[in-house]
């Protein structure tokens, strides 16, 4: 059973690093198109000459998700450039820790632009133009989108210190849930991947702490994850194998939450 993208779009936020990174090689290397888009355009041109050593497709986007007119462009750069875009990797995204007595409205704004305004409104600018050719084509012709929104597992079950994070991730959840209630009868399907611990720039310096090694202990496999940890699920989800799968929430942590 193989899974092939080809002659799909895909659009990646955050594919600068990290999972966002390792979601465009893999979405590349199962065939899609890839669109790079982040702020670090010079990481996102490195990435796109890896995918294209490989033999891929992909193209760099300066995106910042926190500026609804960077957002507006690069959604319609996307498709004028490459194509109409069939899957969204919803996937930009900050932390913050402080205690929740310290957090200023500067830390909760940082968080919140980025990892639901900014999520909330690239699905949007996304969805409109899926809708739109959803509602214009011919019956049965329309061949559906996929919008893989990634929150936590901080969604779902918080920690100390890191409040703003956790709320922000929870949001992302109920967002999911609202969107494949309201786009899925279009065949856009919109679920949620909540990663557990993975290791990549957001929390690189944490495993060398006596937190950090004290919190792998606790792990299943006593280990942190990698990017490439999902790509099986990035691939399934962004398949058309996945019409049946709309609003769900799946977890993929090792069975740590
Ligand atoms: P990284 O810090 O490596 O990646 C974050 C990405 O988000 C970067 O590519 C960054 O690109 C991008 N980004 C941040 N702000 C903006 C912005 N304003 N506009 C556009 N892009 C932005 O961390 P991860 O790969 O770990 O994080 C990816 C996602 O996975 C996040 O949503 C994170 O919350 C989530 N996650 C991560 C877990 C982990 O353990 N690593 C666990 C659970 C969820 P640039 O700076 O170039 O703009």
């Amino acid at each position: 059973y193989s899974i092939d993208l080809s002659g799909r779009v895909a659009f990646v936020t955050g594919a600068s690093s990290g999972l966002g990174a390792q979601f465009a090689r893999t979405l590349a290397c199962a065939g899609a198109a890839v669109v790079l888009a982040a702020r670090r355009v010079d990481q996102l041109k490195d990435l796109r000459a890896r995918i294209e050593g490989d033999g891929g497709d992909a193209h760099v986007l300066p995106l910042d998700v926190t500026d609804l007119t960077s957002i507006r462009a690069a959604v319609a750069h996307a498709e004028t450039e490459v194509g109409s875009i069939d899957i969204l990797v919803n996937n930009a995204g900050v932390s913050s820790t402080q205690r929740l007595a310290d957090v200023t409205e500067e830390d909760f704004d940082y968080v919140f632009d980025t990892n639901v305004k900014g999520a909330f409104f690239t699905a949007q600018e996304v969805a409109r133009r899926m809708l739109a050719r959803a509602r214009g084509a011919a019956p049965g012709t329309f061949t559906g989108g996929r919008i893989i929104n990634i929150s936590s597992t901080a969604g779902l079950r918080t920690l100390p210190q890191i409040g703003p994070y956790a709320m922000s991730k929870a949001a992302v959840i109920h967002m999911t849930k609202a969107m494949a209630q309201e786009w899925g009868r279009y065949e856009i399907n919109v679920n949620a991947i909540c990663p557990g611990y993975i290791d990549t720039e957001i929390n690189h310096l944490h495993w060398d702490t006596e937190q950090g090694r004290k919190l792998v202990q606790m792990l299943p496999r006593k280990r942190v994850g990698k990017p490439e940890d999902l790509d099986a699920l990035i691939v399934l989800l962004a398949s058309s194998e996945s019409h049946f799968i709309n609003g769900a929430v799946i977890q993929a942590d090792d069975g740590f939450a």
